[in-house]
C-alpha cells in the first residue's frame, strides 16, 4: 500500500504539568509532518504544578491537534479528573479528550489505538487511578490494534535485549504481567509505556501471528537529554498485505514473554500461546486479521447477540426464517424487558435501547417477529412511519435532531434504531458516514428521503443492507455483499454515530461495555421521561 494511506500519530510520556513544552513541540511536529491524526499522552498528565493548564482549560490557548489523555496513575493526580466520568472519559479542554479507563479509539484513516489507563489494582478493586481484571478481560477480546498504550510497563519486555533499562530491581518488580499477556494476545505493532522518565527501546520482537511489536518507553515531557515524543507513521493493519504485515527489521528477537513464570501467569488469565499452524492456515490476509481467534482456549461470552453466532456461519439470504420463541423483541415474548418500553401501538412499539450509545437512544420495533423493513405488511409499515414522525417531533421538543438506522443483517427481529443527536451536529452526518464507509470499504448511495423508499432501491440478490435516515432529509443505503467482515458490519452504525464529529463517545461503541451500563432505576426514569414527552 502506498504512503497515502499512512496516518501519523504522536505519543508522549508523562506531561506532569509541562503543558507549554508539550504545546511547542506539538506545534513544530504538526508543521513538520502532514496527516497528524492525534497526540496521545500516557503516564501522568497533571503534576504538582499545573499553572500552565489554565489558558488551555479556559480555551484561550488551543493545541494544534487533538490530544488524547490516558487516566491518572495516583490518587493525587486523580483529583484533577474528579468532575469527569473516569470509566467513560470526557473533555478536559476544547480539543483535549480524556480517554477513560480503557478502550479502543478508531481514528479517521483507520488506525486503531488500544489503551489501558493507570496502574493495575493490587486487590482488583475500582479506584480512579487503577485498572482491574475485568478491564483486561474486556480488552483481551478485541481484535488486533495498531498501537497499544499502557502507562505501566509490561513485565519482562527487555528480557531478550542486550541493553537493559537503567531501572532499580524494585521498579522492575512493579512491572505488570497482565499487560505482558495483553500484548501477547493483541500483538500490536507499537506498544508505548511511560512513568520512569526514561527513553528505552529494546529490539522489536516477533509475535505468534508473525508481525513484530516495537516497545518504546518515553521520558517525561520537556526532558532535554532523552526522547519524550515519538511520531509513528502507519498504514492500518487491516490494509496491509500478508507480506507487509510480517515484514521484520534486522535484529528482531523472539517474544520476551516466555518462560515458566510467564506461561503460568498467562494460563491463569485463560491465555495459551496459539499453535504455530494457525499461521499457515491464514490464506486470505483480510480474513486473517479479523477472524483468527487470539484466544483459542477461551469460551465466548454467552449473553451477547454478537458472540452467539459463530463467524463461519453460512449467511442466510433474506428474508430470515420466522421463529420468535425466545426473541428479545417480540412483544409477546417473556424475554422482552418491559420497563424499557415507552409507547405501544397496534403493530409497533418504541423502547429504549439496552446499552445505549447516548441518553434516550431508542428502538422502533414491530410487535410481531418480522425481520426487516422489507418484510413489513402495509399496516405495520404505515404505523412505523407514523412513529418516526412522532419521535422526531418529540426529540425536536427536547432540542435534539434524530438519525434513524436499520441494519438488516443477522437481525432476526427488525430494529429501527433512533439516535438523538445535538442539533448543531446534524449537518455533519453525511460526511462522517462517508469517512467511515471509506475506511471500512462500504459503498453507500444517498437519496432524497421524500422521494425514495428503501423498497425501490434494494436488490433481492444482496445479503442485507445498512440504512441511515439523517436529520437533513437524506437516506443513505449500503447493500451488503460478502466482502466485508461480520464484526465490521455489526458495529458500523454505532461506530459512525460515536464519531468525534457527531456524538463523540468513542468508548461507547460496544453496547456491552461498562460505560454503556445503566441501572434498572435509571432506565425506568429515562423511559418515563419519554412516556411523558411522547406526542399523543
Ligand atoms: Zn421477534
Amino acid at each position: 500500500m502506498g504512503s497515502e494511506t499512512n496516518s501519523v500519530i504522536l505519543v508522549c510520556g508523562d506531561v506532569k504539568g509541562k503543558f507549554n513544552a508539550l504545546y511547542n513541540k506539538a506545534k513544530s511536529t504538526v508543521e513538520k509532518f502532514k496527516n497528524v491524526k492525534a497526540l496521545f499522552c500516557i503516564g501522568e498528565f497533571f503534576g504538582e504544578n499545573n499553572e500552565e493548564w489554565d489558558p488551555f482549560r479556559k480555551g484561550e490557548k488551543r493545541f494544534p491537534c487533538s490530544i488524547y489523555v490516558t487516566g491518572p496513575c495516583s490518587p493525587e493526580t486523580a483529583a484533577h479528573f474528579d468532575k469527569i466520568d473516569v470509566k467513560g472519559g470526557g473533555n478536559l479542554a476544547e480539543n483535549v479528550f480524556f480517554l477513560g479507563r480503557r478502550g479502543v479509539l478508531s481514528l479517521s484513516g483507520g488506525l486503531r489505538v488500544m489503551y489501558l489507563s493507570g496502574l493495575q489494582s493490587k486487590d482488583d478493586t475500582d479506584q480512579t487511578w487503577t485498572f482491574a481484571r475485568r478491564d483486561y478481560n474486556y480488552l483481551s477480546e478485541l481484535k488486533q490494534c495498531d498501537v497499544l498504550l499502557t502507562s505501566q510497563w509490561p513485565y519482562d519486555v527487555y528480557k531478550k535485549a542486550d541493553k537493559k533499562p537503567n531501572l532499580s530491581d524494585d521498579v522492575i518488580k512493579g512491572h505488570c504481567k497482565t499487560i505482558s499477556v495483553l500484548a501477547q494476545i493483541n500483538q500490536p505493532r507499537y506498544h508505548f509505556s511511560a512513568l520512569h522518565d526514561t527513553f528505552y527501546q529494546p529490539p522489536p520482537y516477533r509475535n505468534s501471528k508473525g508481525n513484530v511489536t516495537r516497545f518504546i518507553s518515553l521520558a517525561n515531557v520537556g526532558k532535554k537529554s532523552e526522547k519524550w515524543m515519538y511520531a509513528v507513521s502507519l498504514t492500518p493493519v487491516w490494509r496491509l498485505s500478508k507480506e507487509e504485515f510480517r515484514k521484520e527489521p534486522a535484529g528482531t528477537t523472539e517474544t520476551p514473554y516466555t518462560g515458566p513464570e510467564m506461561t503460568k501467569f498467562a494460563a491463569a488469565l485463560g491465555y495459551r500461546e496459539p499453535p504455530k499452524r494457525a499461521l499457515q492456515k491464514a490464506d486470505d490476509s483480510r480474513q486473517y486479521f479479523y477472524d483468527t481467534p487470539s484466544q483459542p482456549t477461551k469460551t465466548k461470552r454467552k449473553h451477547s447477540e454478537i458472540s452467539k453466532e459463530p463467524d463461519n456461519e453460512v449467511i442466510p439470504k433474506m428474508p430470515y426464517k420466522l421463529s420468535g420463541g425466545d426473541c428479545w423483541f417480540c412483544l409477546s415474548s417473556p424475554n422482552v424487558e418491559k420497563h424499557l418500553i415507552y409507547n405501544i401501538g397496534t403493530n409497533a412499539y418504541a423502547a429504549l435501547a439496552k446499552g445505549p450509545l447516548i441518553a434516550f437512544h431508542s428502538l422502533i420495533l414491530p410487535v410481531e417477529h418480522l425481520s426487516s423493513s422489507l418484510s413489513l405488511d402495509e399496516d405495520t409499515f404505515t404505523e412505523i412511519e407514523g412513529y418516526k414522525v412522532k419521535i422526531r417531533a418529540m426529540f425536536d421538543s427536547m432540542n435534539f435532531s434524530v438519525v434513524f438506522f436499520e441494519r438488516n443483517y443477522r437481525t432476526p427481529h427488525m430494529q429501527l434504531q433512533v439516535f438523538p443527536i445535538p442539533k448543531n451536529v446534524g449537518p455533519n452526518f453525511a460526511n462522517t458516514l462517508k469517512k467511515h464507509a471509506t475506511i471500512n470499504g462500504f459503498s453507500f448511495k444517498s437519496y432524497d428521503s421524500a422521494t425514495t423508499h428503501l423498497k425501490s432501491v434494494i436488490s433481492p440478490e444482496c445479503i442485507g443492507y445498512l440504512y441511515f435516515e439523517d436529520s437533513e432529509g437524506q437516506i443513505h443505503i449500503c447493500q451488503l455483499d460478502k466482502q466485508i467482515g461480520n464484526r465490521v458490519i455489526l458495529s458500523f452504525g454505532r461506530r459512525v454515530l460515536a464519531d468525534v464529529d457527531l456524538l463523540n463517545v468513542p468508548d461507547r461503541v460496544d453496547w456491552r461495555s461498562e460505560s454503556c451500563a445503566m441501572t434498572t432505576e435509571a432506565q425506568i426514569a429515562m423511559a418515563s421521561k419519554l412516556k411523558k414527552n411522547f406526542p399523543s
